[in-house]
């Protein structure tokens, strides 16, 4: 095979899982130089990508080495074998690789990627709700910084938030900083929720008559809802649950026709994955996530930054945390 035809060969394999979503041109244009660079630094810097469903699908299907929910990307980095792990997410999510992999080189393309649900809550407001609770365990969000997570018992995902609060075997634990996951999770158990007041911005902005007017437009559609969602929205769905059980929801059932009320870049990652099904597009983007492009994770692999540190008096408590999750 001559050198033209390898490299047409290449690019074409690199090309064909984003097909459908954008034309070549655009693809030549806009991503595939930064995709080859970025390749390229994998190798030299011996690093992996982790990249959370909400990525674009020129990250999430072009560069990512594991894609995933957050308790997938949480169990994953801790086994990763590389010594540079990149993270396409957002910070706490960074942080979560790092606890699991305090020896490795973590990195976040930009250090301003942030979460309405981390950003709602500190250590001292935990401290305060220990105080007021006492003896109530307390259950955190993966959405939360170190500092919170090392004020807590555990900590869990949306994908897992069930079944973490069940093994509890209490009639009542403090489920922070989303009030709306705890309050879906109190409806599923019957176990009692004292809930902080936190909210994710993509989410909370779904209502039910958005649904329902959804419905109306189009007879027939599956609706899937994120747990993050208000109850009344949870309520309209036909299944709610974390990203990662959308995509098994997706892949298994095949839906002719499905409406996925969560971040919208899920409906694009899906579509690319599951040619069969019509998606249905509410819109509504995480800002935070969006920060990650494909030329900040190029920067990030030249340059090495920005380095995610864990103040050493937080790490033990907080991956403890972590740790007794994934032990579920
Ligand atoms: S989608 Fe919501 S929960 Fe996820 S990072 Fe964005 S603001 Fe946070």
């Amino acid at each position: 095979m001559d050198q033209m035809t390898l490299v047409r060969d290449r690019s074409d394999a690199l090309y064909a899982p984003v097909s459908r979503l954008m034309t070549r041109e655009d693809w030549e244009q806009n991503f595939a130089n930064d995709i080859r660079a970025i390749l390229r630094l994998k190798r030299e810097r011996n690093a992996v990508i982790l990249a959370h469903n909400y990525q674009t699908p020129e990250i999430f299907h072009c560069i990512s080495d594991i894609r995933g929910d957050s308790l997938a990307l949480a169990r994953e980095a801790q086994r990763a074998e590389e010594q540079v792990i990149v993270m396409a997410g957002v910070h706490f999510m960074a942080e979560t690789a790092k606890l699991m992999n305090p020896e490795k080189t973590v990195l976040i393309p930009d250090s301003m990627a942030g979460c309405s649900l981390a950003e709602s809550i500190t250590a001292e407001n935990v401290r305060a709700l220990k105080a007021t609770y006492p003896g109530v365990p307390v259950v955190t969000y993966v959405n939360s910084s170190v500092a919170v997570k090392a004020e807590t018992d555990i900590c869990c995902t949306s994908g897992n938030a069930r079944k973490i609060v069940e093994s509890l075997g209490v009639p009542r634990v403090i489920m922070i900083p989303d009030e709306f996951l705890a309050q879906n999770i109190q409806n599923e158990t019957g176990i009692e929720m004292l809930t902080w007041p936190g909210h994710c911005e993509v989410h909370e902005r779904f209502t039910p008559l958005e649904i329902r007017q959804y419905r109306r437009m189009h007879p027939g559609v599956v609706v899937l809802a994120h747990p993050e969602c208000p109850p009344e929205v949870v309520a309209e769905a036909d299944y709610a649950g974390s990203t990662a059980g959308m995509m098994e929801f997706v892949a298994t059932r095949q839906p002719k026709k499905v409406l996925l009320v969560t971040e919208c870049s899920m409906s694009d990652n899906l579509a690319a994955l599951n040619p069969a099904v019509e998606f249905v597009r509410p819109c509504n983007l995480c800002p935070h996530m969006k920060r990650i492009t494909l030329s900040s994770i190029r920067r990030a692999l030249e340059n090495m930054e920005e380095e995610v540190t864990i103040p050493d008096e937080l790490f033990p408590q907080a991956r403890r945390a972590v740790e007794r999750m994934l032990a579920i």
